[in-house]
C-alpha cells in the first residue's frame, strides 16, 4: 500500500496555538519523508524541550524527548547505533544556541549523517516569551521589557563560520519548498543544518507572514563558503533554499578505521555481560 501523510499522524492532539509555524514544519517533514519513501519505522526522530519539542506527540516514528538543547547528543547516538536508520534532530532557536551550542559545534565538526531542523522563532516559547539569540535587539520581551541587553546571533553565519558540508534555510510558510529542501537535508550524507524560519504568532507576531513575504526570497546554493556567507548576512532579505552544500567531505562513521569492513551495526554487536566479578573487587 502506497504510503501516505496519514501514515505519519499520531492520534495525540498537540498544544500549538492556532496559526503556529509548527504546524507548516511538520507537514513538510510528513510530507518529505512520504516522498523519500522513508516508513515511521525507517525514521529515528530526536526532541528537546519547547514549542518545537512537544511535535514528538505529533508525527509517528521512533521518537525520544531529552532535555532542553540536547536534541543532537541523543541523535548522534541514536545514528552511530544504528546507520540503517534515517535520524532527524529537531529543536529550537533557544535551545540550540543557548544550552546546546556545543553540541551544534562539534556535530558539525564531525559530520554526522544526521538531519538538523531547527525551528527559529525568535524566542523561548514553551516558557512564555522570553528572549533568545535571535530576538530583534529593540524588541520587548518578558524579563528584557526594554529590548534584551545582549547581542544577536545570525544561525547562518555561525553554522558556516564552522565549515560545514550543508546549510539550507526554509520557512514554515512554504511547507512545499521546506519538504523539497528537508529531503535535499536527509540525501545529502553528512551533518545537514535546515534553519527554518518559523512564525510564532503568540510572542512575536510582528514577524508574521506578511512581514517574512515582504523578505523572503529563493536563492541559488552557492559555490563557495564565503559566497553563502554574504548570503545568510543580510537578514532585509531572506534568503531560502540549500544555500550551500559540500558533497567531498566524508561522514564521521566513514573515517573512523576501525569500522571499516564491517557489516554489522554497533546495535547488533552489543552483548550481555556479566559484571559480578568486577563488582566483587569492591566488596
Ligand atoms: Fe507556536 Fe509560538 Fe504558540 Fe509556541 S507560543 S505553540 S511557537 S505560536
Amino acid at each position: 500500500m502506497a504510503l501516505k501523510i496519514e501514515d505519519y499522524n499520531t492520534n495525540v492532539r498537540n498544544t500549538w496555538c492556532p496559526g503556529c509555524g509548527n504546524f507548516g514544519i511538520h507537514m513538510a517533514l510528513k510530507q518529505a519523508l512520504v516522498d523519500l519513501k522513508k516508513t515511521p519505522s525507517d525514521i529515528v526522530l530526536t526532541f528537546d524541550i519547547g514549542c518545537n519539542g512537544n511535535g514528538v506527540d505529533d508525527i509517528e516514528g521512533f521518537r525520544f524527548k531529552g532535555l532542553h538543547g540536547r536534541s543532537i547528543p541523543l541523535a548522534v547516538g541514536a545514528h552511530l547505533a544504528n546507520r540503517k536508520m534515517t535520524v532527524i534532530s529537531d529543536i529550537g532557536d533557544g535551545g540550540l544556541l543557548h544550552e546546546g551550542v556545543d553540541h551544534l559545534i562539534h556535530a558539525i565538526r564531525s559530520n554526522y549523517d544526521i538531519t538538523l531542523l531547527i525551528h527559529n522563532n525568535q524566542n523561548f516559547a514553551l516558557t512564555t516569551g522570553q528572549a533568545t539569540s535571535t530576538t530583534k535587539e529593540e524588541k520587548p520581551m518578558y524579563a528584557f521589557p526594554d529590548g534584551k541587553a545582549e547581542g544577536s546571533i545570525n544561525i547562518g553565519e555561525l553554522v558556516l563560520s564552522l565549515n560545514p558540508t550543508f546549510f539550507a534555510r526554509g520557512y514554515s510558510g512554504e511547507p512545499q519548498q521546506l519538504a523539497d529542501i528537508i529531503k535535499e537535508g536527509i540525501k545529502h550524507k553528512g551533518f545537514s543544518v535546515i534553519e527554518i524560519m518559523q512564525v510564532c504568532p503568540t510572542y512575536t507576531p510582528e514577524s508574521n507572514h506578511e512581514w517574512f513575504k515582504e523578505r523572503i526570497k529563493e536563492t541559488e546554493r552557492k559555490a563557495t563558503i564565503s559566497e553563502a556567507v554574504k548570503c545568510v548576512k543580510d537578514m532585509d532579505i531572506i534568503y531560502t533554499g540549500v544555500i550551500y552544500q559540500n558533497k567531498n567531505l566524508l561522514d564521521y562513521y566513514s573515517r573512523l578505521e576501525n569500522r571499516k569492513g564491517k557489516k554489522t551495526e554497533l546495535v547488533n554487536e552489543v552483548k550481555n555481560i556479566d559484571i559480578k566479578g568486577i563488582l566483587n573487587i569492591f566488596e
